[in-house]
C-alpha cells in the first residue's frame, strides 16, 4: 500500500465544458494538469460536462417522455452524469500518462446541498476525502455542478453551476485562489462582440464583477457571490492560450488610483410593464408586486411617479422570457384599482459599472449626454453606488455601447 505523503500547496482549477468538448481536448487538458503536477503542487480539478452534453441530456428527456411532466429527482441524476463522464475520462487520461488520479462525484467529494432539485444550494463541504486523496499524492478530479442532499439524493446546482462548485471546494480546502479556465481570455470592459475596442482587464473587484457577470467569461453570478463572501480570489483565463487572464478579488487598496469606470454591462432580454392610474395608498407597491414574487418572477428596475390627484403610474422591468406571465398577473390583480396595464418588449439594459464612481459626481451626466449625442432615447434610469443603468431600445445597443466605451475612455489601460 502507498503511504500518505504531506500535502503541498493546494491548487484548485476548474475547466469549462468548451475546454473538454472532445476526447482530444480532454487529453490536452490532462497534459496541462500533468505539467502543474510536475511542478510539485497538490491539485484539485473541477470539471464541467463535455461541450454541450448537458443540453443533449435535457433533450433526451423529451424523446422518452410522452407528456412533459417534470421529474426533478430523475432529471438531476441524469444531468449529473454529464460531469461524471468528463471527470472519469480525465482521471483515466491522467492515469494513462502515469499520474495517480482519482475522480469523485459530488457525493464522494463531500458536497452537501439543500434538496431543491435543479437549483440546489451548497450547504457544506466535508473535505476529508479530498484531503485524504491528496495526502496519497493523487490528483483529485471532481465532477462539478452536483452534490448530495441531506436525504441522500443527487442534486444539481443549476445551469452553469460548476463555477460555484469550484469556488466552494477552494473555500473548503482553504486554497489561495481558484483558477477558472474557459474559452475566453478573461473579463473584458464590455462584450467584445459589440466593439473591437473592448479590452481585457487585468483585475476587477468582486462587486464590479457581479454587475458584469453576464459578460466575457460568462461567469455564474452565484460563484462570484460565494467568492466575495469568503474572500476567495479568482483567476479567469483561457485554457489553451498562454495569455494572462483576469484576477477577480476583493482588494480595494488600489481603488482610488484606478479608473472610476471599469466596464459596460449589457442585458438584451429586458421588457417592461406599466401599470397606469394606480390608486395610491400605503402598501400599494408591495401588493402590486406580490403576485410576481409568489410566482418566482424577479423584478429589476422599478419606477414609480409621485402621485397626482391620488393616482400614480408604476413601471418595472422583467426578463423577456416571463413578460406574458407577469402581464397576466398584473391584469388579474383584484385588490388594486388601476386604469390600464401596458407591456413593452424589445428593450435592453446598459450599465456603466465601477466602484470608483462612488461619491464622485458627473458620471451619470456623461452617460446621459453620450446617449443624447447619439440620438438614443432613455426609457428608464436607475443607479446604485457603483452603477448607472439605463433602459433603451434593443436596436440601439451596439451604438450605445460603442459610444459609451469611447466617452468613458475604456479602450485605454488603467
Ligand atoms: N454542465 C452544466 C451546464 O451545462 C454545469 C456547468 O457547465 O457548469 O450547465
Ligand atoms: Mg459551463
Amino acid at each position: 500500500m502507498k503511504k500518505p505523503v504531506s500535502i503541498n500547496k493546494i491548487i484548485v482549477q476548474k475547466y469549462g465544458g468548451s475546454s473538454l468538448s472532445s476526447p482530444r481536448k480532454i487529453r490536452e487538458v490532462s497534459s496541462l494538469i500533468a505539467k502543474k503536477k510536475d511542478e510539485g503542487n497538490s491539485l484539485v480539478i473541477i470539471v464541467s460536462a463535455m461541450g454541450k452534453s448537458t443540453d443533449e441530456l435535457v433533450s433526451l428527456i423529451g424523446e422518452v417522455a410522452d407528456k412533459n411532466i417534470p421529474d426533478p429527482r430523475e432529471m438531476d441524476i441524469l444531468l449529473s452524469t454529464g460531469e461524471i463522464v468528463s471527470s472519469t475520462l480525465m482521471a483515466i487520461a491522467l492515469k494513462s500518462k502515469g499520474y495517480d488520479a482519482v475522480s469523485l462525484n459530488g457525493t464522494q467529494a463531500g458536497i452537501t446541498t439543500d434538496s431543491s432539485h435543479g437549483a440546489a444550494r451548497i450547504r457544506d463541504i466535508n473535505p476529508d476525502r479530498i484531503r485524504n486523496e491528496l495526502a496519497f499524492g493523487r490528483i483529485v478530479i471532481i465532477a462539478g455542478f452536483q452534490g448530495r442532499s441531506e436525504t441522500g439524493e443527487v442534486t444539481t446546482l443549476g445551469r452553469g453551476g460548476s463555477d460555484t462548485s469550484a469556488v466552494a471546494v477552494a473555500v473548503a480546502l482553504e486554497a489561495e485562489q481558484c483558477e477558472i479556465y474557459t474559452d475566453v481570455q478573461g473579463i473584458y470592459t464590455t462584450d467584445p462582440a459589440i466593439t473591437d475596442a473592448a479590452r481585457k482587464l487585468d483585475v476587477i473587484n468582486f462587486e464590479e464583477m457581479l454587475e458584469m457577470a453576464s459578460l466575457g467569461a460568462k461567469m455564474n453570478p452565484r460563484s462570484i457571490e460565494l467568492a466575495a463572501l469568503y474572500d476567495m480570489p479568482l483567476y479567469v483565463a483561457s485554457t489553451f492560450s498562454r495569455v494572462n487572464g483576469t484576477f477577480i478579488h476583493g482588494d480595494t487598496k488600489i481603488m482610488e488610483e484606478r479608473k472610476a469606470v471599469t466596464g459596460i454591462a449589457v442585458d438584451r432580454n429586458v421588457s417592461k410593464i406599466s401599470v397606469l392610474g394606480v390608486m395610491d395608498r400605503p402598501g400599494v407597491a408591495a401588493e402590486l408586486l406580490k403576485p410576481l414574487s409568489e410566482s418566482g418572477i424577479s423584478v429589476d428596475v422599478i419606477v414609480q411617479n409621485t402621485s397626482v390627484d391620488g393616482t400614480t403610474d408604476f413601471t418595472f422591468t422583467v426578463d423577456e422570457s416571463v413578460l406574458d406571465q407577469a402581464y397576466q398577473l398584473m391584469k388579474n390583480q383584484n385588490n388594486i384599482i388601476f386604469n390600464d396595464v401596458i407591456a413593452g418588449r424589445g428593450l435592453a439594459k446598459i450599465s456603466v459599472v465601477g466602484t470608483g464612481m462612488q461619491n464622485t459626481p458627473g458620471y451619470a451626466s456623461l452617460m446621459f449626454e453620450t446617449l443624447a449625442d447619439e440620438g438614443i432615447n432613455i426609457d428608464m434610469i436607475t443607479t446604485s453606488e457603483i452603477r448607472i443603468t439605463t433602459i433603451i431600445d434593443k436596436n440601439s445597443v451596439d451604438q450605445a455601447v460603442q459610444s459609451l466605451h469611447k466617452s468613458f475612455n475604456l479602450e485605454k489601460p488603467d
